[in-house]
């Protein structure tokens, strides 16, 4: 087999800014990623995926609090279970597809993925990342003391509930997508960072109302199954110095330590690109090639042609 590379989805690739949240509209952007993804599997990649889940998990969280005296909520991890789930779906049929137009024969699964963190990670001390729906003052002062959530001011548009964001220690799961590569099947794994979970004292596992991100767990993904690419899809063709500047410059292919050392300069925002390109650096080190590219250019920038290439 050819070599194994494991692909990030940005939000893009499922739903974009503004536009109404319905299957039919997922599916229909849907279509692109998998094109690519059918079109790296006839150059004989071994291929496993992972997506952001943001606005589908928001809304299955307002599902939940808009019909709560009708069904109890769910908490968080199986909100994020459940966009696994559906998620999951809409991109294995419409890879299916693709794969089908292509009259190949690899096959593709969705692993539903608990990803497993400390319970003493020090974002659990700071809860910053805000999900869910807008509350009004008083509704967010009750809500902080009847279920002990952390609530944020969000930019003047209200208060949300804000969850900890914490580091992946390791992914489950990961034994078996070998295994299933091997079969010529495409693995969907990981989405939305996750289910977060921890290991009590005596090693039970636990669901956490937690939000793990997605650019850092593709990464430990990677790392788990033995990848020799890692990259992550986004909306923008390239990764840029003096981003957005007039004097922008695209990075096409650099070293671990070029990338360090724009990364000191503080080129790469911190809820963006920020993540990625530690991601990025922090796989390639391992003497292997982090890529940064945009959706509809995926297979070409693995032959070398487009995106950011960071090789160790
Ligand atoms: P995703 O859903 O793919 O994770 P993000 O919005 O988190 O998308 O990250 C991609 C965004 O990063 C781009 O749309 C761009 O606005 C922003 N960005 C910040 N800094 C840079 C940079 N130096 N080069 C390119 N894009 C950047
Ligand atoms: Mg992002």
């Amino acid at each position: 087999m050819g070599e194994r590379v494991v692909i990030a989805l940005g939000g893009n690739a499922i739903l974009r800014p503004k536009q109404e949240a319905t299957v039919a509209v997922q599916l229909k952007n849907l279509e692109t990623s998998a094109e690519q993804i059918a079109r790296i599997e006839q150059l004989n990649y071994e291929v496993v995926l992972t997506h952001g889940n943001g606005p589908q998990v928001g809304n299955i969280l307002r599902q939940n609090e808009v019909a709560k005296e009708v069904v109890p909520p769910a908490p968080l991890e199986v909100c994020n279970a459940q966009s696994q789930g559906f998620i999951g779906y809409m991109m294995e049929q419409t890879i299916k597809n693709a794969l089908k137009k292509n009259q190949s024969n690899a096959s593709v699964v969705t692993l539903y993925t608990q990803t497993e963190v400390d319970r003493k990670d020090p974002a659990f001390k700071q809860p910053n990342k805000p999900i869910g729906i807008f509350y009004d003052e008083d509704e967010a002062k009750k809500l902080a003391e009847e279920k002990e959530w952390t609530m944020m001011e969000d930019a003047g548009r209200g208060y949300r509930r804000v969850v900890p964001s914490p580091m992946p220690l390791s992914i489950h799961g990961m034994e078996a997508i070998s295994h299933l590569l091997e079969k010529n099947i495409i693995v969907i794994a990981g989405g939305g960072g996750g289910i977060p979970v921890y290991k009590d004292d005596e090693g039970m596992l636990h669901g956490l109302e937690a939000v793990i991100d997605k650019d850092r767990t593709g990464k430990k993904m990677a790392e788990q199954v033995d990848a020799d690419i890692f990259m992550m899809l986004t909306d923008v063709p390239n990764v840029y110095i003096n981003y957005g500047k007039p004097n922008q410059k695209k990075l096409e292919e650099l070293s671990v330590a070029e990338a360090e050392q724009y990364m000191q300069e503080g080129h790469f925002a911190d809820g963006s690109m920020g993540p990625k390109m530690e991601a990025a650096i922090s796989f390639a080190k391992g003497g292997r090639k982090a890529i940064i590219c945009a959706l509809d250019e995926a297979d070409r920038a693995l032959q070398g042609k487009a995106g950011t290439r960071i090789v160790g």
